[in-house]
């Protein structure tokens, strides 16, 4: 079961999921399933956003939707026909935080050593991009990379939570690419500025296309991650190799911010970064959550 944001034949933003393979339009599932129960106080639901702040976005409660509907119905007249046009899975997050240095070969390749507690920044939500959206490298900022990344969202509001409920606060887990404009960042650490220009150029957020529920991920730190770019592996790693493990980095970040639903953190990105070409096609594959996949083109 995975679910994502798409766009109709009418442009209207819905929410799909994937059920065995198949993919269902789950905003028309959700309003029959609302007609079935009579539960006409419930909202519509078109946003992954608002699904998630209202508490039903896991996999028990989707699971009852499915089948209640199934009951009476088939789904058959609900696949989604044609090409998805993917939209962003949630599009307006509080806030996105990164992790920076999260794994012990990508700080080597940078000649940095392994921090002693979690670095993190923050990286606009004007940058984020969907599945099949269009990496744009700006106009004199010279080296681009990729950072293909495990990333979590977060399910319910909450500060200074304990590492033992941190699991209860994820609603699911997606991918990002955490483009980097590489040639600034480095000149901005030695001139001691921010990375945050050099996190948040637009389209430098693609993520998604999908979000698979917490409940149907084992163990998020036995995930292969790869970035391929143009079909040549850049990055592979396994996400074992975190340094600060997701309980710690939900523990380390809510003590200094309320995590809010929807808001989304990026676990940090392996070793083999590289550099990014008008006209690549970068991916970046975390089995078995999806394959997120971008065109890059040059302003
Ligand atoms: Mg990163």
């Amino acid at each position: 079961m995975k679910l994502f944001s798409f766009k109709t034949k009418e442009q209207m933003v819905h929410i799909g999921i994937e059920l065995d393979g198949l993919k269902y339009d789950f905003t028309r599932i959700w309003d029959m399933f609302k007609d079935i129960q009579g539960k006409h106080r419930f909202p519509d639901l078109y946003f992954m956003q608002v699904m998630v702040e209202l508490g039903l976005f896991n996999y028990d409660d989707i699971n009852e939707v499915i089948s209640t509907v199934r009951k009476l119905r088939s789904l058959d007249d609900l696949k989604i026909q044609g090409q998805i046009q993917f939209d962003v899975p949630v599009a307006r997050p509080q806030k996105i935080i990164c992790l920076g240095r999260n794994y012990q070969k990508h700080a080597a390749e940078f000649n940095k050593p392994v921090p002693k507690e979690p670095i993190i920044f923050a990286k606009m939500t004007s940058s984020l991009i969907p599945q099949e959206g269009t990496i744009i490298l700006p106009r004199n900022v010279g080296r681009v990379d990729h950072e293909g990344e495990l990333a979590l969202v977060i399910s319910k509001t909450g500060k200074n939570i304990a590492e033992s409920k941190a699991y209860e606060y994820v609603a699911g887990y997606t991918i990002m690419n955490d483009v980097t404009a590489r040639a600034m960042q480095i000149q901005d650490i030695e001139n001691k500025m921010p990375w945050t220009r050099t996190k948040s150029f637009d389209t430098f957020g693609p993520i998604g296309p999908a979000i698979v529920p917490t409940k149907l991920i084992s163990n998020p730190h036995q995930l292969d991650i790869t970035v391929k770019v143009n079909g040549e592996t850049r990055q592979h790693a396994n996400t074992s190799q975190m340094i600060f493990k997701i309980p710690e980095l939900i523990q380390y970040i809510s003590r200094h911010m309320t995590l809010s639903p929807g808001d989304i953190i990026a676990t940090g990105t392996p070793e083999g970064v590289s550099e990014l070409h008008s006209g690549d096609v970068v991916t970046v594959v975390i089995d078995p959550i999806g394959m997120l996949e971008n065109n890059v083109v040059a302003e």
